[in-house]
């Protein structure tokens, strides 16, 4: 095999959701389990939905994953640039040269005809595809609708016939091109669609495969079009399974949090969230759900990529992440800590007692937001009880008499002394 280039591709329209995370690490393992290349290309072709704030953040979030990319809008390479912004006149030369070899043409039909022609052909229960309007144009015609001032968008014409591919999930995939209307590549303002925009870039950046969401699937053969029309080589495609709620609905806000930097934020750490979202749809040869990044990317292979929707398991992920803090380097949990008692009102300046604090409380934690909670009671001077009169009955008295009894006779104190002496 040629050396491996993937891609991840997201668009800067807000910010990154756990299902694009997931792509961005299964690329990303894939390219350093292959010692192959990891390309970031920015898709923000909507020019009024993707904002530069999101686009930064998006760099933030991968950079705290540690998916690091070897090519990209602020590292550059060979086959730059990497934002499609910046690309526009590529596509239009593509966009020409598929219009001169006639697998293209101009269109001058208004968004509104379109629609008013749609819902008629809905009515009268027939195809909803382009159709034809604009295929042969005359000079006479292409004349009045300029002094009309209609613009003009660019569609592909789609062949009759069947689009077929192996998918490395999917095995055989096939659409007949009749399911397929003739899809605009370059609007009425200039700017690519994705389908267009991503066929191309996949080509020039020499992608070998393309690796993303299984909601893209009926999209390919739309961009395998533009691939064979153009006679250029077709990627190996891997579309990989939804990743759905406990409930198994589409995974959405009603599921809890589902961008990365709400588990940023929240102290999870990046370790835990990258073998979390790499056994979303594949799973260790060996069995094992413990997996180090350096583990990961010695196993990982997209044979063992699962067809079957993925389970975002949030307790899984809980357990996942408390076993990574517990394990983690100490003094890099005290220091990932600290602002988050100093942010919760509590006073931080005597860096030993948080030691203290963390060791006591670091197992009872699944994630670092919880520990202001969890640490509350080291850090002030009066102990409120939940249930002041049973704390203050005569039986509890007994139990505290007994309790003080079994720790005189204690010989040494540690925390799994005193949790099993207070059991
Ligand atoms: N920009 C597209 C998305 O975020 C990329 C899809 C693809 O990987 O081709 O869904």
């Amino acid at each position: 095999m040629s050396q491996v280039r993937v891609r991840f591709a997201p668009s800067p329209t807000g910010y990154l959701h756990v299902g694009n995370a997931r792509t961005a690490v299964l690329n990303w393992l894939f390219a350093r389990h292959t010692h192959g290349k990891f390309v970031l290309r920015i898709e923000d072709t909507d020019l009024e939905r993707s904002t530069e704030e999101f686009h930064l953040e998006l760099l933030e979030d991968l950079d705290w994953l540690g998916l690091d990319w070897d090519e990209g809008p602020d590292k550059g390479g060979e086959f730059g640039p990497y934002r499609q912004s910046e690309r526009l006149q590529v596509y239009r030369e593509h966009a020409q040269r598929l219009m001169d070899e006639g697998h293209a043409f101009r269109c001058y039909c208004s968004a509104e005809e379109i629609k008013t022609k749609s819902d008629e052909a809905i009515r009268l229960g027939k195809s909803t595809n382009y159709d034809g309007t604009c295929y042969d144009l005359t000079t006479d015609r292409i004349q009045k609708f300029e002094n009309e001032g209609r613009k003009q968008a660019i569609r592909f014409r789609v062949p009759e016939g069947v689009i077929s591919f192996r998918d490395v999930v999917h095995d055989e995939v096939a659409f007949d091109s009749e399911s397929i209307s003739d899809f605009v590549i370059l609007r009425a303002d200039g700017i690519a669609t994705y389908n267009f925009a991503a066929a191309i870039d996949d080509s020039l950046m020499k992608i070998s495969h393309v690796v993303r969401g299984e909601d893209h699937l009926s999209n390919t053969p739309k961009q395998m079009l533009i691939y064979n029309a153009l006679g250029l080589p077709l990627p190996a495609f891997v579309h990989i399974p939804m990743i759905l709620g406990k409930d198994r609905s589409k995974l959405s806000k009603r599921h809890g949090d589902n961008q990365v930097r709400q588990y940023r934020e929240k102290g999870y750490l990046p370790e835990a969230m990258i073998n979390f979202l790499s056994l979303l749809s594949w799973s260790s040869p060996t069995g094992d759900e413990l997996l180090s990044v350096d583990r990961l990317i010695g196993e990982f292979d997209l044979e063992r990529l699962s067809k079957a929707a993925a389970i975002f398991d949030t307790e899984k992920f809980n357990w996942m992440n408390g076993w990574y803090l517990r394990n983690a380097e100490f003094d890099r949990m005290v220091n990932l800590s600290v602002p988050i008692l100093k942010n919760a009102g509590l006073d931080v300046s005597d860096r030993r007692f948080v030691e203290k604090c963390l060791e006591a409380v670091i197992s009872r934690v699944d994630y670092l937001q919880q520990l202001p909670e969890q640490c509350a009671i080291f850090f002030s001077q009066e102990v409120k009880y939940e249930n002041e009169s049973a704390i203050k009955s005569q039986s509890s008295k007994k139990i505290f008499k007994q309790f003080l009894c079994e720790t005189n006779n204690l010989s040494g104190w540690n925390a799994e002394v005193f949790r099993d002496t207070m059991k």
